[in-house]
């Protein structure tokens, strides 16, 4: 594959945009190689500005789980885009999306909309402190909420691929309210919650965690924080901002059966727009301005072509048997990388969730970041090359996960599957 049109591109971009990218882990740097620029893309399929074409498991991190450019979408784009695209005034598509969301996903009643899953965490994180009137708050190390000051604290993927551990720019201020715990561990969150309960405004966690790697929640983990919450009066929040509307259509909440205060959302629910959005129970909701005194705001908040888009979206995935179809295409890709690791004799824990799965290269069982930290990111960065060769695009970096959506047939994830057993045995 040549890559000449990408290289002058990101040559140019990089005299004008730092690191030529306009979020981190797009330059590729982990994985030794300099990004392609992506010129268009259909269902499973993407194409880079040399005309290279590549079978797509990033969808641009989450979002395309129909695949990219669903017609559905862009009908529904097209015909909103002639009456107008921004009004800062309400619409009634507005009110459609909200009582989608509020039926699909099982925890919310009342639901406010933001332009991107850190604008929603950060919103979220205020609003529960507001409730309680308590300051602190817990979160997990390896977790990923967007990159806002208090949040930006032990976060996973973007810095953990560039090997950052904290970064510059965050006062000890911002991050001295944020109480860091290991993924899957009660007894710290117990412990912490006994000593200082009385201060502890919320616990905010992705109950599948999607920016270490995936990681599963322990049997128990969830309840138990649904447990301690109630009985310190911690707000729980629930960051599905990945899982929402991927691992079942009301998001983990619905697949494990726990209930948080407030969820998040984000990447699915704008169908490729930017979106984000969060909601939960009446009675915490309604502390948020206008009718409670806690602030929020945006001028694009709620815009009607990225409400149109995602609306469309969910719409398609409300249709009987998706999210069945969702498992088995992940219950594929999971079956083909498990025989071509045993083939290549090589160790690794492969982790999914219906249709989002990683592959660790490492011996131990991936349980939190400590444990997913062993994978071995050289030979992650060569299996990527070897797949990016072969036409297959992985996420470029060990600690993201693998996507699977709707497009994908099962020629396609067979394709990627038996790459995958040559790129391993190589
Ligand atoms: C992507 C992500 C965010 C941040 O969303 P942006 O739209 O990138 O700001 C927050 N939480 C989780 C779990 C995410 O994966």
């Amino acid at each position: 594959m040549r890559h000449e049109a990408s290289a002058r591109l990101f040559e140019a971009a990089k005299t004008v945009i730092p690191g030529g990218v306009n979020s981190p882990v797009r330059a590729f740097s982990s994985v030794g190689i300099e990004p392609v620029f992506y010129d268009r893309a259909k269902g499973s399929r993407v194409w880079d500005v040399d005309g290279n074409e590549y079978i797509d498991f990033v969808a641009s991190w989450g979002p395309m789980i129909l695949g990219h450019a669903p017609d559905a979408v862009l009908d529904a784009v097209r015909e909103q885009l002639e009456r107008g695209t921004s009004f800062g005034a309400p619409t009634e598509i507005e009110v459609r999306m909200a009582e989608a969301v509020a039926r699909t996903v099982p925890s919310i009643e009342e639901v406010r909309m933001v332009s991107s899953g850190t604008e929603a965490t950060m919103s979220a994180i205020r609003l529960a402190r507001g409730y309680t009137g308590r300051d602190a708050f817990i979160k997990f190390e390896g977790n990923y909420h967007g990159h806002s000051d208090a949040l930006l604290v032990a976060a996973g993927s973007g810095l953990a691929t560039l090997g950052i551990p904290s970064t510059p720019g965050v006062t000890e201020g911002a991050a001295r309210d944020t109480i860091v715990l290991p993924y899957n561990d009660l007894d710290a969150v117990a412990d912490v919650l006994e000593q200082r309960g009385e201060e502890v405004a919320a616990i905010i966690v992705e109950p599948v965690a999607g920016n270490m790697g995936v990681v599963l929640p322990r049997d128990g983990f969830l309840q138990g924080l649904r447990a301690l919450c109630d009985t310190y009066g911690v707000v729980l929040i629930f960051d599905e901002v990945i899982t929402g509307f991927r691992v079942a259509l009301g998001g983990a909440q619905e697949r494990f059966g726990v209930t948080p205060d407030l969820t998040t959302l984000g990447k699915i629910i704008g169908g490729g727009f930017p979106v984000g959005a969060f909601g939960g129970k009446r009675e915490i909701m309604e502390r948020l301005a206008p009718v409670g005194p806690v602030y929020q705001a945006g001028t694009l908040s709620g815009n009607p072509i990225a409400m149109v888009a995602g609306l469309a979206l969910i719409e398609e995935l409300s249709k009987p048997g998706v999210y069945d179809e969702l498992e088995r295409k992940g219950a594929r890709l999971e079956a083909g990388l498990r025989s071509a690791v045993e083939t290549a004799g090589i160790e690794a824990h492969l982790t999914r969730v219906g249709a989002m799965a990683c592959m660790f290269f490492t011996a131990e069982t991936v349980v939190d970041w400590t444990t997913a930290a062993t994978a071995d990111t050289g030979r992650y960065a060569s299996y990527f090359r070897a797949m990016f060769d072969r036409g297959i695009m992985l996420a470029p970096s060990q600690f993201e996960a693998t996507f699977v959506g709707m497009a994908h047939t099962d020629e396609d994830i067979d394709a990627m599957t038996s790459a995958a057993a040559e790129a391993l045995s190589a």
